[in-house]
């Protein structure tokens, strides 16, 4: 387990500060960010940038979102205890272990073979136990769903009608969609088996890659 001691409290209490002022409102998305120690997801090399609001390499091109993002997606997504949430793009797991400290069941999916075994291997050393699963999550996960909430952490070009079909009613999809470098974050809601759409600010996440993604 990685030291976790008052330096990195520290840090982590002044991000938080960060993010509240920038609109995160959520006590319990903040309170989830103050308890995740997100240095556990750095290499040595970048230790010293853990709590900067940025997006940090992770490897195989991919990065850890910006904690921002992270909060931003998480407060929109209403979670409850004991929702079951898909989340596509398991990257660092950093994402999965915020829902997990929302009281999600989590369900988290990875197209890169390397971050899903490496990401797989870490968490539970952590603590953390979402259900891994390798695959394409522009397909959402079929076999597991309805989910009442579904987070995609990549941008994609359109909004999956898989993910829209295996939300449950009431439930909630955030999703950034636009090109391959800017994205719009969206929100979309099913109520009675109708969906309404939100629209939010741009955001630059990597591509959402896959069948309904990128090629
Ligand atoms: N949620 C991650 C975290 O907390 O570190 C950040 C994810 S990173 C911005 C985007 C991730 O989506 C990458 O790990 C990438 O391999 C993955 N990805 C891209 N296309 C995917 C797909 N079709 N299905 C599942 N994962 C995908």
């Amino acid at each position: 387990m990685v030291e976790d001691g008052y330096k990195e409290r520290g840090l982590r209490n002044k991000l938080v500060a960060k993010l509240r002022q920038k609109g995160i409102q959520d006590e319990r998305v903040l309170a989830a960010l103050n308890k995740v120690p997100r240095h556990a997801f750095f290499d040595n090399a970048l230790l010293s940038h853990a709590y900067e609001d940025k997006a940090f390499p992770i490897g195989q091109g991919q990065t850890i979102s910006q904690p921002y993002t992270v909060a931003f997606q998480s407060e929109k997504l209403e979670i409850r205890p004991g929702d079951r949430v898909l989340e596509i793009g398991t990257g660092s797991g950093y994402q999965a272990c915020i829902l997990l400290e929302l009281g999600a069941v989590v369900y988290t999916i990875e197209y890169n073979q390397v971050l899903f075994e490496r990401t797989r291997e870490f968490l539970p050393m952590m603590g953390y136990k979402p259900y891994f699963f390798l695959g394409d999550g522009s397909k959402g996960l079929p076999q597991k769903a309805p989910f009442q909430k579904i987070i995609v952490t990549a941008g994609a070009p359109i909004v999956p009608a898989a993910l829209t079909d295996q939300l449950a009613d009431d439930g909630i999809l955030i999703i950034p969609v636009g090109d391959r470098d800017k994205q719009r974050m969206v929100r979309i809601r099913k109520k009675g088996g109708k969906l309404t759409q939100e629209s939010y600010d741009n955001f630059a996440f990597v591509p959402l890659l896959g069948e309904k993604g990128w090629q």
